[in-house]
C-alpha cells in the first residue's frame, strides 16, 4: 500500500491518500486535490507531481 498525508503535501487536511501502487496513489492524490481544494488539472504541474512522489511512503 503506498499513501501520500495531504497535509504534507502542503494542505490544511488530515486526508490520507492511498493506493496500490505509485502510479494508482498519484492519481487518486489528483483527484483528492481537484474535488476536495479546488485544483485544476494544470495546477498538479510536473514539478509538483515531483514533489508529491518524494512524499509517497510505502506500508
Ligand atoms: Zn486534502
Amino acid at each position: 500500500m503506498k499513501t501520500i498525508s495531504c497535509r504534507e503535501a502542503g494542505f490544511d487536511c488530515d486526508h490520507v491518500v492511498k493506493g496500490e501502487t505509485e502510479e494508482d496513489v498519484m492519481k487518486n492524490g489528483a483527484e483528492h486535490a481537484m474535488k476536495v481544494h479546488g485544483m485544476n488539472e494544470e495546477d498538479i504541474t510536473p514539478e509538483l507531481k515531483q514533489k508529491i512522489k518524494g512524499l509517497i511512503r510505502t506500508t
